[in-house]
């Protein structure tokens, strides 16, 4: 969360001028700052580097999905998560391979198998005993074979500061271990000659902050891994600890530095290796919200206000809840700054509100700011991550646009819905 400012003062995203993004494209703005993005990238793979050890970095797209944001992945040699057909004709349509896709889901459609399976997707996440039938008929019908990985759920837990080892066995994602669905699952697998089993997944949470949750996951794979040499003969070659490295959007978040979540990671998989005297094998992860959230920035124009005389003034800018609903959905909390002057001491506590018609349309509860007039741009800090990814139409606002911004240079790479947007699915009923 580093404020830059140029000549003029206003707030930079990668070396171009907020304030004049915001007149440009009009607000509200989603704007990426590119050359983060690729950092963080760097920063996950350089460990794996050091540490000599065969893996990949397969980015959730989920947290935001758009074709730029596959062809910057592409550039840096990643992967991908998938979790919908959509999701996989988008990064298709950008040209990323297909081999280098995951696709997860708890319910993947046979139509989406369907194509899935055509594609040549590199990895289907397996998840659940419907999912095997269904793949056993896609891949009978289309003479076809997949590499599959068993995403099991290991009884461990994590957010943020904690984690648990025994809850969430109660998840509606993956083959339960303790109770030996995960072991049914692989017998079936391993029956299926059109069927190669790549190894093993698990994700535990998201916005983790520590590694205590990785350590565990990753020590609890392995054993897995193990038993099923020893009970199947079974070789893993693919160890896929999930995503949900944490991120700074306010100054009370410390989230470790993505080097040290991979340093520990990779310790402790060593370590289990040498244990059961296995090779060390390939470690996936599946960074989201670390890779695209510190990169993001939402521009919104201030509007109206509403001042009380005991309660903190409501200051509505030209966006909410349609472009983000993290703050309404499950009050995440955002740092905002005056785009026009971020470093200019904040005077007031206000709160943030939206222009939709909910009163919890509210995007920070205590905005600290410097004083502000209608006209002026409001940042949103880190919200790269699942913003304009869950956007939707509420009250047929349209969405934003999303501005890509690399060496100071702007490019728009998802256009603002305009009102005939809005309209081109409706049809007349009379
Ligand atoms: C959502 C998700 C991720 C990414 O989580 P982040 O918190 O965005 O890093 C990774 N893997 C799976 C299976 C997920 O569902």
């Amino acid at each position: 969360m580093t404020i830059t400012t140029g000549k003029t003062g206003h707030l930079t995203i990668g070396g171009a001028d907020a304030v004049a993004l915001a007149h440009k494209y009009q607000t509200p703005l989603v704007v990426y700052d590119v050359a983060s993005i690729k950092e963080q990238i760097k920063r996950f793979k350089q460990v794996f580097e050091e540490q000599g050890v065969a893996y990949e970095v397969s980015y959730a797209s989920k947290a935001f999905c758009a074709l730029a944001i596959y062809q910057v992945i592409a550039e840096l040699d990643c992967h991908t998560d998938v979790v919908s057909g959509g999701e996989l004709a988008t990064a298709l349509k950008a040209g990323f391979p297909a081999g280098k896709i995951s696709f997860h889901g708890n319910n993947k459609s046979m139509a989406e198998l369907e194509f899935a399976v055509k594609a040549g997707v590199g990895a289907i996440i397996v998840d659940n005993f419907y999912e095997i039938e269904l793949l056993k008929q896609v891949l009978q019908e289309q003479k076809a074979t997949a590499k599959v990985i068993l995403r099991v759920t290991p009884g461990i837990s994590a957010h943020t500061h904690e984690y648990d080892q025994t809850g969430q066995v109660d998840s509606k994602f993956g083959f339960d271990l303790a109770s030996g669905q995960a072991d049914q699952a692989l017998e079936e697998l391993l029956k299926l000659e059109q069927i190669e089993v790549l190894g093993l997944h698990a994700h535990i949470g998201s916005q983790i902050f520590e590694v205590g949750g990785f350590e565990l996951v990753g020590q609890k794979l392995m054993e897995v891994a193990h038993a099923w040499t020893q009970k199947y003969g079974y070789v893993a070659k693919v160890i896929n600890v999930g995503g949900g490295f944490g991120i700074k959007y306010t100054a009370e978040d410390t989230p470790l530095a993505p080097e040290k979540f991979v340093e520990h990671i990779v310790k402790v998989i060593k370590q289990k290796a040498n244990e059961f005297q296995m090779e060390v094998p390939e470690i996936w992860i599946e960074p989201g919200r670390s890779i695209v959230g510190p990169a993001g920035y939402s521009l919104y124009t201030v509007g109206s206000r509403k001042d009380l005389p005991d309660h903190l003034s409501y200051l509505a800018v030209d966006g909410g809840m349609g472009d983000n609903i993290r703050p309404a959905l499950y009050q995440a909390k955002y740092t905002a700054v005056l785009a026009n002057d971020p470093l200019k001491t904040a005077t007031e506590t206000v709160r943030l509100a939206g222009k939709y018609c909910e009163s919890g349309d509210i995007l920070v509860a205590k905005a600290a700011l410097p004083e502000t007039k209608p006209g002026d741009i409001v940042a949103l800090l880190a919200t790269g991550a699942y913003g304009y990814a869950m956007a939707s139409n509420y009250n047929r606002n349209p969405r934003p646009a999303v501005v890509f911004v690399e060496d100071g240079k702007d490019k728009l790479v998802i256009k603002r819905e305009t009102y005939a947007d809005l309209l081109a699915l409706d049809l007349p009923y009379k």
